[in-house]
């Protein structure tokens, strides 16, 4: 069991009996919901659960996170109080039963869950030291174990659950990764000022617990020390070859083995059981095709590849695109530099987080670090708004439409939120106000949050170019209008090649057939976004159509995982080794996609994101909904592959 020991940041402080005015202020600052549930759990007082729980707009009014009435709140600031002078001691080390759990859950939220929020709460609150592991049903012995062996494809946030969990298990495994760090995304993108979207708390493994994050959203690097800690504590790094890059992966039938093709500080041939791609779905820097760059006389380069040894100071850079990553470079670069030219095809809805860049105080470090279950109940709340109801955003609701509504009430809603909140930030510059509030509606394409962005674009140095980029010349950028942007510095902030799943590697399946003659009708496909018929015991971690529609991106990665992983597990307890999803289990799960894809928003005409397919097709979000997704993805059903 992992459990990172934090020093307190009070006790650093010399503050080992917090004064009352340093506990006031924790509690001022507490989710006092979470803080409820916290003593409820500890002290079972029934007035903790008798109350009314409420709900406020989060994330840019995106999620609602449940709250107290101001009575309420100090209800519960009082109780603590008194549970803290007593010594804050839970009355038992007890974890909840089933039924338990939902009582409390469902004291949390103030009304009836899903078993949904039941079972996956239970994985969120880690009470259980490894919440989401596999486990053998009938351990094989150590040889058997041992004439297995799995290569994992990346060493990201995926690859390093993987590897956990193999390694609990005992399955000889390998990991390699093309870069020369641990943290995949997190180590490879360090521009200026880059940093997670979705609130620490959540964006972490469940099997961490406590982890004294820095900031409440925090910054690349301290996300890439976060992965390589738990690479650390797991005693991966043995497991690990950076610098290392799958070339090539040709199915071997008759020895029912992948023969890899390795190439950089490895280079060899190697052959492997069952492969987990954990190759991330953006890794391959898309760079648009725009005449002239090769023209360009200053350094440019993509976002991802960000070139520190060239400054940005005092010097007129352009940037094109303003999707998350350009919208959140710009307002930093902005400070420094002479000029800013940022190019924009078309407006983002972009949504303003309340201390998007605060860091976690010292009095919420302490309350998680004395107060039993509030760290627990800290993280659930976070889970909790995140995998709330997303059908009446993301699905189009006809009677909405037919008494006049664009989407759905919701939808609807929540894009006037975010209308009114660039209304009220420009209100003085109805010039830029026209040119960033976007025709489509929310949640198409990724919602991009506002990490200083609109301050910046009000400075007198920054420029919002919309007229469309003609081409580059050797001084700059030429628009359609006619009018060069003179530049010293390009970033192109373009996104990923999202729709190529698993490329540039050569897969070879099943009598030779390549990726792209199985997807040649419409792009990549998958069955539950982890595996393919023809392709045997490779597993995909965020594979095609797996995006979930809600929450954060770390329970997902870990429940691909354990999926992948148990895979594993089932082939070698049944005494296969061949595990090939079945064609017509395959065909089944996305002719019902398919149906299923036409409630959904996301392919408005006109748009383009990383969510459509050259084919105009969603290839990266699925349909259903999160419930439904978790309990079909919560254990391979054998019934579903063809062993052998
Ligand atoms: C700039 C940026 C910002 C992001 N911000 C957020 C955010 O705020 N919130 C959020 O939820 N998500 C965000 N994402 C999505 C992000 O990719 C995920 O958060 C997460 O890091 C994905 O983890 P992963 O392990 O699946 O893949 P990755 O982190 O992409 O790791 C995959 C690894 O596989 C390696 N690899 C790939 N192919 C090969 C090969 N053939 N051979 C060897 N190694 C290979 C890569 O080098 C890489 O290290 C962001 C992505 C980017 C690019």
């Amino acid at each position: 069991m992992i459990i990172v020991e934090t020093e307190p940041k009070a006790q650093a402080e010399g503050q080992n009996a917090p004064d009352a005015a340093f506990i006031a202020r924790a509690l001022d600052q507490a989710n006092l919901n979470a803080l409820r549930l916290a003593l409820y759990q500890s002290t079972g007082d029934p007035e903790l659960a008798d109350v009314n729980v409420g709900s406020v707009p989060w994330w840019g009014g995106v999620f609602q996170v449940a709250t107290l009435s101001l009575e309420d709140g100090d209800k519960v600031k009082q109780k603590a109080r008194a549970f803290l002078s007593g010594g804050a001691q839970a009355s038992s080390d007890a974890l909840p039963s089933g039924d338990q759990l939902r009582a409390l859950i469902e004291a949390f939220a103030g009304e009836p869950v899903s078993d949904f929020m039941v079972e996956m709460g239970r994985e969120e609150l880690s009470f259980d030291p490894y919440p989401r592991g596999v486990e053998w049903t009938r351990e094989p012995s150590e040889e058997t174990k041992r004439s297995y062996h799995v290569t994992v494809i990346g060493a990201g946030i995926g690859g390093i659950a993987a590897g956990i969990q193999l390694k609990r298990l005992g399955i000889p495994f390998v990991i390699i990764d093309e870069n020369d760090g641990i943290g995949g995304t997190w180590w490879k993108n360090d521009y200026p000022d880059a940093r997670v979207d979705i609130a620490s708390h959540h964006f972490q493994y469940s099997f961490m617990r406590n982890y004294p994050w820095k900031h409440n959203f925090a910054p690349a690097r301290e996300v890439q020390k976060y992965i390589e800690q738990a690479a650390r504590d797991h005693d991966l790094i043995p497991h690990i070859r950076l610098n290392t890059k799958l070339a090539a992966a040709e199915w071997d039938e008759g020895r029912a083995k992948w023969r890899l093709t390795l190439e950089g500080e490895n280079a060899k041939e190697l052959r492997t059981s069952a492969i987990i791609s954990a190759a991330g779905l953006f890794n391959r820097p898309n760079k648009p095709d725009i005449a002239g760059l090769e023209t360009f006389e200053g350094p440019w380069f993509h976002s991802t590849e960000w070139d520190h040894g060239v400054e940005y100071q005092g010097k007129r850079v352009g940037i094109v695109g303003v999707g998350s990553t350009g919208a959140q470079i710009m307002p930093r670069v902005a400070q420094d530099a002479a000029h800013v030219s940022v190019f924009q095809r078309s407006p983002q809805w972009v949504a303003t987080v309340d201390g998007y860049k605060s860091e976690v105080t010292p009095e919420t470090q302490w309350l998680f670090d004395t107060v039993p279950y509030y760290w627990n109940w800290y993280c659930f709340a976070l889970f909790h708004a995140m995998f709330g109801d997303v059908e009446g955003l993301q699905n189009a609701d006809p009677e909405w439409q037919a008494k006049g509504g664009i989407i759905s009430e919701r939808n609807d809603n929540l894009r006037n939120y975010l209308a009114e909140n660039i209304r009220t930030k420009l209100a003085d510059r109805p010039d830029l106000i026209a040119k960033l509030i976007p025709d489509f509606p929310p949640f198409t394409k990724r919602t991009v949050i506002d990490n200083g962005w609109f301050d910046a674009l009000r400075r007198d140095n920054v420029d919002l170019v919309t007229d469309g980029i003609d081409r580059i010349t050797p001084g700059g950028v030429m628009t359609k209008d006619g009018k060069e942007h003179p530049l010293d510095l390009l970033v192109l902030s373009a996104g990923f090649k999202t729709e190529d799943y698993l490329w540039p590697v050569q897969y070879a399946g099943v009598n030779g057939v390549t990726l792209e003659q199985a997807w040649a009708k419409d792009g990549a496909r998958s069955y539950l976004g982890m595996s393919m018929p023809q392709f045997p015991n490779l597993f995909i971690v965020y594979g095609p159509n797996g995006q979930a529609r809600a929450g954060g991106l770390f329970p997902w990665i870990e429940i691909w995982v354990r999926y992948a992983v148990h895979s594993v597990v089932d082939m070698i307890e049944a005494g296969a080794h061949v595990m090939e999803c079945r064609q017509s289990v395959f065909d089944d799960y996305n002719a019902k996609m398919d149906t299923a894809m036409e409630h959904c928003i996301w392919d408005v005409p006109g748009q383009q994101s990383y969510y459509l397919n050259k084919f105009g097709r969603m290839s990266a979000n699925m349909p259903w909904k999160p419930d439904q997704y978790y309990h079909w993805i919560k254990k391979p059903n054998l019934t579903d592959f063809d062993l052998r």
